[in-house]
């Protein structure tokens, strides 16, 4: 049982249809294919410039938005609070833009007044691009996406580009709406895939800038993916099975509705919470601003690693361990994409199980705080 932020579960559904034999990605068989999953990727990210696919992790995704919008020696603001965010950073920095960093501390989020301060400081209009991770997965913290995206739009030069990574399909984001320039995710996280896709969907104003970026590309040049899209193709061969796995998920996900989608993210997210408070369990992320992905847990007189490892030998489910100075400090528990209220409260079971087989005294039953929480629906 997978209770990771990614891969995430799959259903058998999913697993069923790609059970096949590939079929030739130029057959008018597999272009009707596309044809399904673009509109059905433009219905879930709410745009209706085309998603596209691309062979990659969902860290190539945000390095095709580095490289196709931007180009040498510009100057990006990175929010760094977490994993991802320093990624970001160091990827700008890998190909030569000069890179200002929004920090907030690990388990915080991004402050959008220091974004206002440093775009209002900037009147020569020399920052290009605003690189946010919205669901920061190493913390569990939520940025706020919509409030820094209204400074990056009252700057009037700069990009946003946003790893949505693990809130795209767990949390409502109108892409169109808010105007977002380029946005990046990837298919083991809420679109109940398995790894192997990065999707980006990109703005008419990020396509202005890809006319005048310089940074050098080919198997990223998002310019011959859009072309491809218009046509039901691909620049390269795809992963064929993925995308037979792609068109029945979507299929899923529109029977389920995306209203649905985003209130069961949001129920499981504080199910989950409920539970981990009434365990004991100190969360990391503060209320007003936790991940629908992901909660992170920094227990106290019980070890994280103790608990993940008897998690994963009594019960056989998966949580993932802290990154970097967290890591032996933290577990964090996915519950991204195909989760359902059952799932939910089978983790906290087993944790109320394993907490007390460690010897760990709980002021509350986490299996009562969260069958309350699921009850509300
Ligand atoms: C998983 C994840 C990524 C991408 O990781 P890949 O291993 O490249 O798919 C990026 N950002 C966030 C927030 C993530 O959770």
């Amino acid at each position: 049982m997978l209770m990771i932020p990614g891969p995430t579960p799959v259903p058998e559904k999913v697993l069923l249809a790609m059970a096949k034999h590939p079929i030739g990605h130029r057959s008018s068989e597999f272009s009707q294919i596309i044809a399904e999953t673009n509109a059905g990727l433009k219905w879930l990210f709410q745009t209706q410039n085309p998603v596209l696919a691309l062979a990659a992790s969902g860290t190539g995704t945000i390095e095709a938005a580095i490289i196709n919008f931007l180009s040498a020696g510009d100057r990006v603001l990175v929010g760094n609070n977490g994993k991802f965010g320093e990624r970001w950073a160091k990827i700008a920095t890998a190909y030569g833009l000069e890179v200002q960093e929004i920090t907030a501390e690990w388990g915080k989020p991004l402050n959008p007044d220091d974004f206002a301060e440093a775009l209002e400081a900037d009147t020569s209009k020399a920052i290009k691009a605003v690189i946010i991770t919205h669901s920061e997965t190493s913390t569990g913290v939520l940025n706020d996406l919509e409030a820094i995206n209204k400074l990056v739009k009252a700057h009037g030069e700069a990009l946003i580009i946003v790893d949505a990574v693990t809130s795209l399909g767990s949390y409502n984001i109108p892409v169109d709406e808010w105007g977002i320039d380029v946005i990046g995710s990837g298919s083991q996280k809420g679109f109940m895939l398995p790894p192997g896709l990065g999707f980006v969907a990109v703005g008419d104003r990020a396509w202005e800038a890809y006319k005048k970026a310089t940074l050098p590309k080919f198997y990223l040049d998002l310019g011959t993916y859009r072309k491809s899209a218009e046509k039901d193709s691909t620049p390269f061969t795809p992963p064929v099975n993925l995308y037979f796995g792609m068109k029945v998920a979507l299929e899923m996900m529109q029977a389920e509705g995306l209203e649905s989608i985003f209130a069961r993210h949001n129920r499981h997210k504080e199910a989950t919470r409920a539970g981990m408070k009434a365990l004991g369990l100190p969360l990391f992320a503060p209320d007003a601003n936790a991940s629908p992905a992901v909660t992170s847990v920094v227990p106290e007189g019980v070890g994280a690693k103790e608990i993940c490892a008897l998690m994963k030998k009594r019960f056989n489910i998966d949580l993932a361990g802290g990154q970097d100075h967290m890591k032996g400090k933290m577990f964090r528990m996915g519950h991204l994409g195909y989760v359902g209220d059952r799932d939910i409260l089978c983790a906290i079971s087993a944790l109320e199980a394993v907490l007390s087989e460690l010897g760990h005294q709980a002021p509350a039953s986490g299996v009562a705080a969260v069958s309350e929480r699921l009850q509300k629906g």
